[in-house]
């Protein structure tokens, strides 16, 4: 079962794909979190993919294809992935479709996560997360029991580079002239599903099950 989770950054993407990998025994393929670690590693990608992260922008397609590439093309892949993430672009969705072609797979799903732009702005500002254990809180919705530290780890709670006010809104302008009109592009394809991505977590993972497990049988929007 190959999955693209779709939706403007602060959506859900990353909790709800855990969801999936946990529930469906699928592993995650973030790009995101793949450019982030290659930022941390200081590795020659990572120096490169910095600067144009810290802005909001996207990073080449080039760059994001190799790292998918390589990751799709692991054993633990075989059975199916979720893709978090990318595709973002229509060159990166058809260069996607033309890699998997050439192993013999195809998109079952694409998941779009449907959130009102004023709650996406308010989601991404207060996020937080644990650097050592990784764990996300919010400032507001998901607080941790001590402000400022990781109830699993005790380590200090960081905000990611990215989500700071005037990143953040550069972020959905670029989802909305870059990445919103892959949606059309799936449609076409008979593959997107839309979720709404409000309410609690909960209601949105019996949402995206619904999907997965009528196998794509049902409403299509
Ligand atoms: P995310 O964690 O998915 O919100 O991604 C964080 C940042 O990584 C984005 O704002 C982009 O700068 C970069 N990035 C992640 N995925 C892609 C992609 N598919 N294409 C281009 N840039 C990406």
């Amino acid at each position: 079962m190959n999955i693209v989770l779709f939706g403007p950054p602060g959506s859900g993407k990353g909790t709800q794909a855990q969801f999936i990998v946990e529930k469906y025994g699928i592993p995650q393929i973030s790009t995101g979190d793949m450019l982030r670690a290659a930022v941390k590693a200081k590795t020659a990608l990572g120096v490169m993919a910095k600067s144009v992260m810290d802005s909001g922008g996207l990073v080449s397609d080039e760059i994001v294809l190799g790292l998918v590439k390589e990751r799709i093309s692991q054993d633990d892949c075989v059975d199916g992935f979720i893709l978090d993430g990318f595709p973002r672009t229509i060159p990166q969705a058809s260069s996607l479709r033309i890699l998997l072609d050439s192993l013999g797979k195809e998109i079952d799903f694409v998941i779009s996560l449907e959130v009102p732009n004023a709650d996406l702005i308010s989601r991404l500002s207060g996020r937080r997360t644990c650097p050592s254990c990784g764990k996300g809180y919010h400032a507001v919705f998901d607080k941790p029991v001590k402000e400022g530290f990781c109830d699993s780890c005790g380590s200090t709670l960081v905000q990611r580079d990215d989500d700071s006010e005037a990143t953040v809104k550069n972020r959905l302008k670029v989802y909305e002239e870059q990445t919103s009109s892959l949606k059309l592009y799936f449609k076409d394809l008979g593959i997107l599903h839309n979720v709404s991505g409000c309410g609690s977590i909960a209601e949105i993972q019996s949402r995206i099950c619904s999907i997965i497990e009528e196998g794509g049988t049902g409403d299509r929007s």
